[in-house]
This record gives structure tokens, sequence and C-alpha cells, in this order.
């Protein structure tokens, strides 16, 4: 079997639908599609600056560590993911090794593996080494509402269908802590019983400051905070980490193992959250996963994107002892809920993890031509 094609295909909501400052991301998204001379056909994706991926994928090759990945992969056989991800990772080392072109590497490992499934007729958790539980707990992740109202409405109508847990992230989190305890406040009050955390996003400017508000907000048994500092502050996040009475949480920044690992030997954060659309793909977040299992560090994925991500990130955590919760996006867009068919519909909290070769999951082709996104550079003024 050999690969003829690699695609990045970008889907995006009319940009003119929404205010620009309210995206947060799961307004667009790139799908990586690889295809092989025998038909078989495999899903990706990349929870990252879409255009950015498209351009990764299809560059020309330049010199021999700086090519697209398109053309790393023409011709060879998308069932070695390992030496094929190690050809991806040496052919683009000059300009990639983190960042954006390790959230494209991603992207086309998640395919990798959605190939060799479907050539087997096995689902990916089984490749990944067989599944531990057959549906996963997931945790509503949304923006957070504009009032403490809105935020016990959210929850009131959340915890109505079903979610035992929910995270709210952005909007006007981590300004005024005074209207962060408002917001965390009201939302407890809506329930005592849900599991609450909040995202502020890396808009703390100090680990001093972030103490203080996970002090001031202790008295509603927050599960976590996340993202309270800069991803690049490991010594301050060690410090708050040590002595805040709230869970601190991050990892979603992150583009490498190296990193990752070092936040896990410097215990930087209470709650890790790697995101295998971004540090590589299912094969690094398995070590990733089995180095914070073996420092008994926990661990919840974070998963922001479509069904594709949320297929690979089930098919993880099904083969993960130590990945019980999941992520899992509420937004209501059509990007989010109609780029594959299959829904992932919630029930008593939980999500089953997909049983179909594969990754499971199959594009929904008139949500795919509705939305797609023609090249950055090819719009006209108006169309940006
Ligand atoms: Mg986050």
């Amino acid at each position: 079997m050999r690969i003829t094609d690699v695609e990045a295909i970008v889907v995006a909501e009319p940009i003119e639908r929404i205010a620009r400052d309210s995206w947060d991301g799961s307004q667009d998204a790139v799908v990586i599609r690889v295809s092989t001379d025998d038909g078989i056909v495999g899903l990706g994706e990349v929870d990252s600056s879409p255009e950015v991926v498209r351009a990764i994928v299809e560059a020309p090759p330049s010199m021999r560590t700086m090519w697209g990945l398109r053309d790393l992969c023409l011709g060879e056989d998308p069932r070695e993911i390992a030496r094929l991800w190690d050809k991806l990772y040496r052919g683009t080392s000059y300009y990639g090794r983190s960042g954006a072109v390790m959230h494209a590497v991603s992207g086309v490992e998640l395919a990798l593996w959605d190939i060799l499934g479907r050539a087997t007729g096995l689902p990916v958790s089984t490749l990944l080494g067989g599944a531990c539980r057959q549906s996963v707990r997931v945790y509503a992740s949304l923006m957070t509402p504009p009032t403490p109202e809105e935020a016990a409405e959210a929850v009131r109508s959340l915890v109505a269908r079903g979610f035992s847990a929910i995270k709210f992230g952005g909007g006007p989190l981590g300004r005024d802590p005074a209207e962060d305890e408002a917001i965390v406040r009201a939302a407890r009050s809506a329930d005592a019983g849900v599991e609450l955390m909040i995202d502020v996003g890396q808009c703390w400017d100090t680990a001093e400051h972030a103490l203080r508000v996970a002090r001031l907000l202790e008295p509603y048994g927050l599960r976590w905070i996340e993202e309270p500092l800069w991803p690049d502050e490991l010594a301050p996040y060690a410090w708050l980490t040590e002595r805040s009475p709230v869970a601190i949480a991050a990892g979603e920044a992150e583009s490498t193992e190296a990193r990752l690992r070092e936040m896990v030997e410097r215990r930087t954060v209470h709650v890790l959250q790697p995101d295998v659309t971004r540090i590589g793909g299912l094969r690094a977040g398995q070590r990733v996963v089995a180095l914070a299992r073996a420092a008994a560090l926990e661990t919840v994925l974070h998963c922001y994107n479509t069904g594709i991500t949320k297929a690979a990130s089930l098919h993880l955590c099904a083969a993960s002892q130590n990945l019980p919760l999941l992520e899992y996006c509420v937004e209501d867009n059509p990007i989010q809920s109609a780029v594959t068919r299959q829904q992932f519909p919630v029930v008593d909290g939980r999500v089953m993890v997909p049983t179909e070769p594969g990754l499971g999951v199959d594009l929904d082709e008139a949500t795919l031509e509705r939305y797609r996104s023609p090249r950055w550079g090819a719009r006209t003024e108006s169309e940006r």
C-alpha cells in the first residue's frame, strides 16, 4: 500500500457570522486526508492555525530538512507509522520539531492510524493495545457566558443534558477576581454536586496573584483552575502548584514530549493536559500518558475540536488506564457538530468509544463542501 495524496482541508464558518474577538477556535478546523493506491482513505485533524497547517502540508521540497509533509509522504507505506513519523520529523527539522509543524505531523499521524485500522478491520483502540473501557466520562467545555446568571443557566442546562463536569473558559474570566468569584459562585449555586473547572487562558501575570485568586475561589470546590500563567513560566507554575488550594491544570500549549516530560518531572501542574493533535499524535500521546502515570500525575487530554479529534482522543482514553475523563467541546456551531457524520452523543455524562475499523469517523461531505475555505492568499479583501 502506498500514499498517493495528503490534503489539508480547511473548513470555517463565514467570518462575518462571528465577532473575531469571540473566536475560541471551534469555528474553524483543518482536516488531514491521506489517500492510498488501494482506495483506503485516512482522516486526521489538527488543533492549530488551519492555514499555517495547510502551508506546512503543501510546501514544496526545499533543502532536505525543509520539505512539506505531502511530498515526504508520497509513495510511502502508510502502515509504517513510526518510520514515516520519523521521516516527517527529520524532513522538517530546520523549521519544525515543535509548534505548528508538530501540530501538522500529528494530523498526518492520526490519519495513518486510521488507515492501519481500516486496512486491518480493527479500531484504533485495539491497535493501541486494547480498550480498558467502552465509554469515557466527558466534561462539557465551553466559553464562559458573559454574566453570572447566564453561567448558572448554562450549568443547569448542561447538567440536564447529563454532564457531571463542566468547564468555563475565557470570556470574562481572569480579568477581575471579584468577577471570577461571582461567576463561580453562581455556577456552584446552580448545582451543588457537579464538578466545575475554570480556564483563565494564561491571563494572570504572576503566580502570587494566581494564588490569591485560587484562595478566593477555594470555598466553591473547583476541580481545577486551568492555564493560570504564561506556559513558559515553569518555575512560577511549580511554585503555584505547590501552594494552591485548588488543583492547577495546563499542557495544551505544549507541542513537544520533552517539554511535557519537564512538566511531569518538575510537577508544574496537578493535572497535565496534552492534546494528541498537537504533540505528534497518538504514539507521542501514549508515551506522555505513560510517563505521567509512572509519576502518579493526573492526565486529562485537551480535546476541543470536531469528531475526528474526539474519536482519536476517545481511542487513547480507551487504551489508557489513567485517562478516565476527557474534554468535550459543547460550542454549538456546524464545524463542531457536522464535519463528521458521527455525532458522539453524551449519555449519562459519557461518550461511547468508536468500535468501527480505524478511528471510526467519516466526513460529512455536504458540510465539508459547504464550509470549505479558499486559500487565505486567494481570498479577496472582503472575504478576509
Ligand atoms: Mg484550555
